[in-house]
C-alpha cells in the first residue's frame, strides 16, 4: 500500500515556507488508516514493550489504536496545565514555536518498556522532550513510531540511538 499518496501537503502552512504534510485524508480512509495501524502492531507485537505514550494532539491518533491493537496500555503526553493530577514537565522547541509537555508522574513505573508514538518526525524536539518525560519516571524507552519522518531534519540524530520507525519518509 502507498501510504505517501494519501498524505496531502499545503504550503505555507501554518507559516509561510513551511510545507505541511497534513495526515486527515489518509485518517479519512478507514482501510488506509487501519493497515498503518496494522504495520506498526505487526512490527512491535511480541517485543515486551508495556506502555505507549505519545503526545497530543497527532500522537494520539497513532500511538491510542496501536496501543488497543497491541493490548497494552497508553499515556497520554499533554501540553502544560492541561493534566489534572501531579505531573512532571519538560520544554521543547517545535520546528516552528515552543511549548512545555508533561505527563502524569504515576503513568509510567521504574523499569517499564515504553513505545513513543508520533505522527510525524521533524526536528526531533517533541521526541526528545518525550524521552525525556519517560525518562525522568524512569521508564525505558525502547522505540519510536512515526507515520512520516521528515528525513532532510535529522531529528533521528537526536535521539541517542534510540530504534525509530517511520512508514513514510520526505
Ligand atoms: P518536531 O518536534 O520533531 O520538530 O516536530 C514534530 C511535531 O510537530 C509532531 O508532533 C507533529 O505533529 C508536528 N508537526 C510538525 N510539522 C508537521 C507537519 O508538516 N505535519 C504534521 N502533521 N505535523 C507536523
Amino acid at each position: 500500500m502507498n501510504f505517501k499518496e494519501h498524505i496531502r501537503v499545503i504550503p505555507d502552512f501554518p507559516q509561510p515556507g513551511i510545507r505541511f504534510k497534513d495526515i486527515t485524508t489518509l485518517l479519512n480512509n478507514g482501510p488506509v488508516y487501519k493497515e498503518v495501524i496494522n504495520r506498526f502492531a505487526d512490527h512491535y507485537r511480541g517485543k515486551g514493550i508495556d506502555l505507549i505514550a505519545g503526545p497530543e494532539a497527532r500522537g494520539f491518533v497513532i500511538g491510542a489504536p496501536l496501543a488497543y491493537a497491541l493490548g497494552i496500555g497508553f499515556v497520554p503526553i499533554r501540553k502544560s496545565g492541561k493534566l489534572p493530577g501531579e505531573t512532571v514537565e519538560a520544554g521543547y522547541d517545535l520546528e516552528y514555536g515552543k511549548d512545555k509537555l508533561a505527563v502524569h508522574k504515576d503513568a509510567i513505573g521504574a523499569g517499564q518498556r515504553v513505545l513513543i508514538a508520533d505522527d510525524l518526525l521533524a526536528t526531533g524536539g517533541t521526541i526528545s522532550t518525550t524521552i525525556n518525560l519517560v525518562n525522568q519516571l524512569q521508564g525505558e524507552v525502547v522505540g519510536a513510531a512515526f507515520l512520516i519522518e521528515l528525513t532532510y531534519l535529522n531529528g533521528r540524530d537526536k535521539l541517542n540511538g534510540i530504534d525509530v520507525m517511520s512508514l513514510i519518509q520526505y
